[in-house]
């Protein structure tokens, strides 16, 4: 590992000003479960690395109106919370996908959303929740939608000095349900082939007796160069009832619309027919 200098400060303003002063060759550390493997081999070489261990309100997690999830709250942290495992059940769910127990209680979700992997897990079903990022710099705040968020494999919107402070989850209105499922070589400490998130909002509308869906996301994950919503398969959804004719069309045109790669872990045709059947099946379940 090549020498860097390395910062625990104390505040989050701190933080930012330090990886600012260092333009771009400074990287925050979270758990460190991506960023000291990728130091140790040498693929990440940076002059800085800021802790983001000592700043307080990073790993908290509080409902009101919405759900705000700091960027350093841990995957562990997400199963074992009340607050998640009652309202968003599904990230509870999806973190318990994830790498293995001890990696879990370092691994921190904003680490996995900056890391800005296609394949990172959190994405997709933060993504189909209409998760919004804020962001802290030098300058102040702002506050990006999710889907927003990822430009391209590993690259996000943060720029030198800015840091994820917390995602913002707004608590639907109508009632929703969302799943995720991830497609693995094995069933632990694997990297997605394919994920894909799925977001449903049920309602009525006018005098309507069969209830519609009012919104949907379907976002796909490890199938294109950053996480992926499948917009023209959702809006063959919006409106309507779940029927099995819909949802299997809204599946075929989720699979055109992911733009799979070939690689070590499968080839591009197996992950589209593979987006297919995972959305499908996750519908007809939701449907159920
Ligand atoms: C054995 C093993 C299994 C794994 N399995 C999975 C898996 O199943 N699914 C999956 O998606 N990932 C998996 N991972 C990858 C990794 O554990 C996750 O991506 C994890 O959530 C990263 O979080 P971290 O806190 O460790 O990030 P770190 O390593 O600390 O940081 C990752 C990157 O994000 C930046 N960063 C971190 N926090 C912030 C912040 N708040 N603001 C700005 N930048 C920040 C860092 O500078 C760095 O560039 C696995 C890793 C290992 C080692």
């Amino acid at each position: 590992m090549k020498p860097f200098d390395f910062f625990s400060p104390p505040t989050l303003a701190e933080a930012s000003r330090i990886l600012a002063d260092y333009d771009g060759a400074g990287r925050a550390l979270a758990g460190g479960t991506d960023l000291l493997i990728r130091m140790k081999r040498k693929q990440w070489t940076p002059r800085a690395v800021v802790s983001l261990n000592r700043i307080v309100g990073l790993n908290d997690i509080a409902l009101n109106g919405e759900l705000r999830l700091g960027a350093r709250v841990t995957l562990n942290q997400i199963i074992r919370s009340p607050l998640i495992c009652a309202h968003f059940p599904v990230l509870a769910a999806t973190a318990r996908m994830m790498a293995g127990v001890q990696v879990r209680a370092l691994a921190t979700v904003g680490g996995n959303l900056c890391n800005a992997s296609p394949s990172a897990d959190m994405a997709p079903p933060l993504m189909a929740l209409n998760a919004r990022a804020v962001i802290a710099g030098v300058d102040g705040e702002r506050i990006v939608p999710l889907d927003e968020f990822f430009i391209g494999p590993g690259k996000s919107v943060l720029q030198p000095g800015e840091i994820l402070r917390e995602l913002l989850i707004p608590c639907p209105t109508h009632s929703f349900q969302a799943s995720y499922a991830k497609l693995e070589h094995r069933q632990a400490m694997d990297i997605a082939m394919v994920g894909v998130g799925v977001y449903t909002e049920t309602g009525r509308q006018g005098n309507g007796e069969v209830p519609i869906c009012v919104d949907v996301k379907i976002v796909l994950g490890a199938v294109a160069p950053t996480p992926l919503r499948a917009k023209r398969a959702e809006e063959i959804l919006r409106g309507y009832g779940l029927s099995v004719e819909r949802i299997e069309h809204a599946a075929r045109v989720a699979a055109e619309e992911a733009k799979p790669i070939d690689d070590v872990r499968s080839s591009a045709w197996y992950r589209r027919e593979m987006v297919e059947v995972l959305t499908r099946r996750q519908l007809m379940e939701l449907g159920d």
